[in-house]
């Protein structure tokens, strides 16, 4: 973020963070939407706890983070915010699912039955269910993560045995396309399967869809949650990260 003279970063913080809540609302018209239909994840990863401490003093609740350490650590300082939901959406290695089955509210991007297991097995008992979303690759080739959407029964039906997981949704990651028209168009396929999904289990509410570049599309194409970090906290600074 560019330091503005006239504001310390916390006030920043606090400023886009009203702006992205009315663009969401505007786009939320656009599409003709009902008001709240779509809720607004805070990704701080790589962000300092200031930061996070900022969006939630107006109001944030919910914050993503991608790297486990780094989510931990920022746990752990500010654990008075005792409000704070957190959201794992980062890529899942198996060594790491222990400390985030211990700590974590969701789960995005779950997209391996190993993965699934393990989540389910080390959630602790005095916890409530990880709540979890499936991340479907529907950019084919260009992405590692996510099931193919021929994978998505046989995930979905895993996913509902397993006793200490409870599935909410879909979650994607799109490849950058060029125009709203474009966006929209990579969308469909996830949005129809959401529907007939949502349809079948009252639970399954949630299409994590829309970051700072697409969150018009993602809302026209059915989002519930976006998940913001550029636009609230700033351009991250990836050469001061050590993972
Ligand atoms: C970093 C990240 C975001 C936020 O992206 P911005 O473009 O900064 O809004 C959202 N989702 C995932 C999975 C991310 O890794």
């Amino acid at each position: 973020m560019t330091h503005d003279t006239n504001r310390t970063y916390a006030e920043q913080v606090k400023h886009k963070l009203q702006q992205v809540r009315q663009e969401i609302q505007s786009h939320i018209s656009d599409a003709q939407r009902k008001t709240n239909s779509v809720s607004l994840l805070a990704v701080s990863k790589t962000k300092p706890i200031e930061a996070i401490q900022a969006a939630y003093q107006a109001g944030q609740r919910k914050f993503g983070e991608n790297y486990v350490q780094e989510a931990v650590d920022k746990q752990q300082t500010l654990r008075e915010l005792s409000e704070i939901e957190w959201h794992f959406i980062g890529p899942l290695q198996s060594n790491k699912s222990r400390q985030i089955a211990q700590t974590m509210a969701w789960v995005h991007s779950v997209d391996r039955e190993k993965i699934a297991r393990r989540l389910s097995e080390q959630r602790p008992a005095d916890m409530p269910p990880l709540q979890v979303c499936i991340q479907v690759n529907i950019s084919g080739e260009e992405s590692k993560s996510g099931i193919d959407l021929s994978q998505l029964p046989a995930m979905v039906q895993l996913i509902k045995s397993l006793p200490n997981l409870q599935l909410r949704g879909l979650m994607a990651i799109p490849a950058p396309q060029q125009s709203f028209e474009q966006q929209c168009q990579v969308y469909k396929p996830l949005q129809t399967a959401f529907l007939e999904l949502s349809k079948t289990d009252s639970m399954i509410d949630t299409l994590s869809i829309g970051m700072s570049g697409d969150l018009a599309a993602a809302i026209a194409s059915g989002s519930t949650m976006v998940r913001v970090g550029t636009a609230i906290f700033g351009a991250r600074d990836y050469t001061k990260t050590s993972e």
